[in-house]
């Protein structure tokens, strides 16, 4: 039984795997890295609230906890059909029950002339070094002028804590955001309490589709916007090896589950987290929803393996959303209802304290008490 990933979906199932025996099952955990990033606390570290180590998960313990033999590599090919993980370093692990969640790839399609002045949010490894460097850069008077693409919850997280880190000490920050694409499904309230944070804070919004140009961005409507650096937080799109695998995907190429999380093509196949589509609803790529799946995620996995019916996976109607300011404020929403100040950032670190203290057997980081 293997375990593809190491991130928000598979935490669960690792927890899931120290709690319960597994008679004759070898189980296995592929991941890119041994520490993962905890993504909710990523625009804390950025505007100086956390320290690195406070949002990176050990994996090695929690493997070793879950009697897991843990690999780190990356995944880059699967063949559904002979049941075989194809790993880069060379090695092809065979399996009788697969569970992915890689999560998504940075999508730098329109930004890819930019070359190293774009920052990509994913690998969060890469992000972080990148930005710790381009930070040291302007501590040590380099010029710089900032542009992040993307309009979900991540771009306008990192404009914010770019603002906060960079403030006296580089110039304005710009946020680029796809017409109609600004905090799209996200209640009017939300938008109106970061139009003013923007306003107050000097951060310029744009709308627009944004491709790389010689001197940073040429939008859709023909303005040039002067840029050094890019961070794109463009979305996800799917890991191209998929395409390659067998699996059924959905027309944007990610893995087709159905309400149970299995694959609608290999049953001995589950996938969770931004690598999915349900075919039965639409559900926004989330670290919400990747977290809340995970414990249906292990209990489908033991079902399997004893051959026995399926949970399904059901997301409730309405998510709490809370996204930092940077200034240890959050804006936050629950349906239609927008509210935001110290008690909405006193509610989100309560809730990324309680996540990672779970991660960690020695309870959570100073930082976050
Ligand atoms: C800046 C930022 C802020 C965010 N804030 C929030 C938030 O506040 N709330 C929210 O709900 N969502 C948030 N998200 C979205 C959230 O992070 C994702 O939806 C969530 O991480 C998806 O979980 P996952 O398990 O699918 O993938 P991930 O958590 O990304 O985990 C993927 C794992 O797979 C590993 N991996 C990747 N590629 C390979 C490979 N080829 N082979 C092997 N291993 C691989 C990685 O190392 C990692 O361990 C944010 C995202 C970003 C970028």
């Amino acid at each position: 039984m293997i375990l593809a990933g190491g991130g928000h979906a598979h935490l669960a199932v690792l927890a899931d795997w120290a709690r319960h025996e597994f008679p004759n099952t070898q189980r296995v955990l592929v991941t890119a890295s041994r520490f993962t990033a905890y993504s909710g606390l990523l625009p804390a570290w950025m505007a100086g609230i956390c320290r690195r180590q406070d949002l990176m998960i050990d994996l090695e313990p929690l493997a070793r906890k879950a009697g897991t033999t843990l690999i780190i590599d990356r995944v880059c090919g699967l063949d559904a059909d002979k049941r075989t993980l194809l790993l880069a370093g060379g090695l092809a692990l065979e399996f009788d029950l697969l569970s992915l969640a890689t999560g998504g790839e940075a999508d730098l399609s329109a930004l890819a002339s930019l070359g190293p002045r774009v920052l990509a949010v994913k690998p969060v490894d890469d992000f972080m070094q990148g930005w710790a460097v381009l930070v040291a850069k302007v501590r040590a008077g380099a010029c710089i002028r900032l542009a992040v693409v993307g309009g979900g919850a991540a771009g306008v997280e990192m404009a914010l804590a770019a603002e906060v880190a960079l403030r006296g000490i580089g110039s304005p920050v710009a946020l680029i955001v796809p017409q109609g694409e600004f905090l799209k499904g996200h209640a009017d309230g939300v938008r109106r309490r970061v139009l003013a944070e923007f306003a107050r804070r000097g951060i310029a919004l744009h709308h627009g589709h944004a491709v790389g140009a010689q001197d940073g961005l040429l939008l859709s409507d023909g303005i040039s916007l002067p840029a050094s650096h890019v961070i794109a937080a463009t979305g996800s799109r799917a890991p191209s090896w998929l395409a390659r695998s067998g699996l059924r995907t959905t027309d944007a190429g990610f893995v087709a589950v159905g309400a149970d999380l299995r694959s609608v093509s290999h049953p001995n196949i589950l996938a969770a987290g931004d690598i999915v589509e349900r075919i039965d609803r639409l559900l926004p790529r989330s670290g919400v929803h990747a977290v809340k799946s995970g414990p249906v995620l292990a209990a489908n996995l033991r079902a399997a393996l004893a051959d026995r019916p399926m949970r399904t996976y059901r997301p409730r109607e309405r998510t709490l959303y809370l996204m930092a300011t940077g200034e240890r404020r959050a804006i936050g929403s629950w349906g239609k209802l927008a509210f935001g100040g110290r008690l909405a950032w006193w509610l989100k670190n309560w809730i990324d304290r309680r996540f990672i203290a779970r991660q960690r057997p020695g309870g959570p980081p100073d930082a976050l008490q």
